[in-house]
């Protein structure tokens, strides 16, 4: 009896959410000596960066840079404008949205949390009832997050906006986009966001190390009136400077500059509704599969209603622990990693096992998400877990028609060409 070899040998795929796959262009442009961050090419690099980034972001106002991850931009929003003491409003969706409510305990807040749960979008009544009890407008901040990683779920910041401005209430809108910045649609200024939060290392395609604060003039003024901000994470000198240091507060992050220039043009060469487009696509194709897989068997995305799921990531669960096995097998046979469950159940609970996550966030095109769901199904294959046949048809059938169906993104993710220009920034760095 001949054993099938092991065909892992090739170039892996790392279908996480977050670090996303880098291109070789950005890695290539990071790969050079030390540059001279006094004068020269680097320096002369800023302006543009910063106004190709708030291009992504969809603001004409003001963006400062961190060295730091994720986190590390929560804390630097969240120190510009709250202080010991005062309140902030967290719906949480997912783990993350616990994550940002944590980071503003941690500054002394005081956190007022709404738990939407695990599988469901925001409910804007909900948030609606709660602002509106606030007669005293003690809620200086809603600390929302757009894509929740860990459920998959998208929520609807525009109607967010339009829940504050109905309740006459002045909180600041403050946006979690690290996983969504890139992939879902996301419009700063024409949703009316004040403060957004982002990483490099998800839709923008850069390895972990940088993240990034976009701020309005509304938050600005918040943060005039602060008694104090420390001085390494207020965003005034880093997004209005004009020496080179001034924008991190110290060294540059010399290399991932390189990259992110790379990943800005890249973003900009395909255009940013381009991308959200094949994000909306791919995820589409994935969602049809998922749907043939779980017909007669326990295949289940984690959020049901299509309009409610982002399209960097989809979180999903399997029976038993088959979601671990699945996990273990197309890593270690076929050189493809998937993405761990993340929040849905505790750490040494067996039910963990049954969670996982597809990255399909960034640098990701149609023939990558065909072999992600086809290795998928040969380890299912493999394993002996039972799934729905058709699946790959199906995702080949939205791949095929991509140009004109599957497109159809949920109703706050329409297109509107008002604010289509992509024109902005006349740098105020
Ligand atoms: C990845 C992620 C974070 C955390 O980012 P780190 O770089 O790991 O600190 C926070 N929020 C969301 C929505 C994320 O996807």
């Amino acid at each position: 009896m001949s054993q099938r070899p092991n065909l892992s040998h090739g170039r892996g795929y790392l279908a996480i959410p977050g670090p996303s796959i880098m291109p070789e262009a950005v890695l290539q442009a990071m790969h050079r000596p030390a540059p001279n961050i006094y004068a020269g090419e680097l320096v002369d690099m800023m302006p543009g960066i910063m106004a190709d980034l708030k291009r992504v972001a969809r603001t004409e106002h003001f963006a400062a840079i961190y060295i730091g991850n994720g986190h590390a931009a929560w804390e630097a929003a969240l120190s510009n404008v709250i202080a010991p003491g005062e309140r902030v409003l967290v719906p949480a969706t997912g783990r993350f949205g616990h994550g940002f409510g944590e980071m503003a305990t941690g500054i002394g807040a005081e956190v007022q949390l709404i738990d939407f749960g695990k599988a469901s979008p925001m409910d804007l009544d909900v948030i609606a009832a709660a602002l509106a009890e606030d007669k005293d407008h003690e809620i200086k901040a809603v600390l929302a997050v757009h894509v929740d990683t860990s459920s998959s779920v998208v929520n609807d910041i525009k109607g967010l906006r339009d829940v504050l401005d109905a309740v006459g209430h002045p909180a600041l809108l403050m946006v979690d986009c690290i996983a969504s910045l890139g992939c879902d649609r996301f419009e700063m200024d024409a949703w009316g966001v004040d403060v957004m939060v982002t990483g490099c290392q998800k839709g923008l395609m850069v390895p972990p190390g940088c993240s990034f604060v976009f701020f309005n003039p509304r938050a600005q003024a918040v943060r005039e009136a602060m008694p104090r901000v420390s001085v390494y994470w207020d965003w005034t000198p880093r997004s209005t400077a004009t020496e080179f240091w001034q924008y991190f507060n110290g060294t540059a992050p010399t290399h991932h500059l390189y990259g992110l220039r790379v990943a800005l043009d890249m973003i900009h060469d395909e255009g940013i509704e381009q991308v959200w487009a094949r994000h909306g696509v791919l995820a589409r194709a994935i969602w049809a599969a998922c749907d043939a897989w779980g017909a007669g068997s326990e295949l289940r995305m984690n959020i049901a209603d299509p309009a409610n799921r982002s399209t960097a990531v989809t979180s999903l669960r399997l029976g038993g622990n088959d979601g671990t096995r699945l996990r273990d097998w197309v890593e270690a046979e076929l050189g493809l990693t998937l993405g761990i469950g993340l929040g849905m159940a505790e750490v040494g609970d067996p039910a963990r096992d049954a969670f996982f996550r597809l990255g399909h966030m960034g640098h990701v095109n149609g023939q990558m998400i065909m072999g992600l769901l086809g290795g998928m199904q040969a380890g299912m294959s493999a394993l002996g877990i039972p799934y729905g046949r058709g699946a790959l048809d199906a995702a080949a059938d939205v791949i095929a028609g991509g140009a004109v169906e599957g497109l159809s993104a949920p109703l706050f993710n329409k297109v509107d060409d008002a604010v289509d220009s992509p024109t902005c920034c006349g740098n105020s760095n």
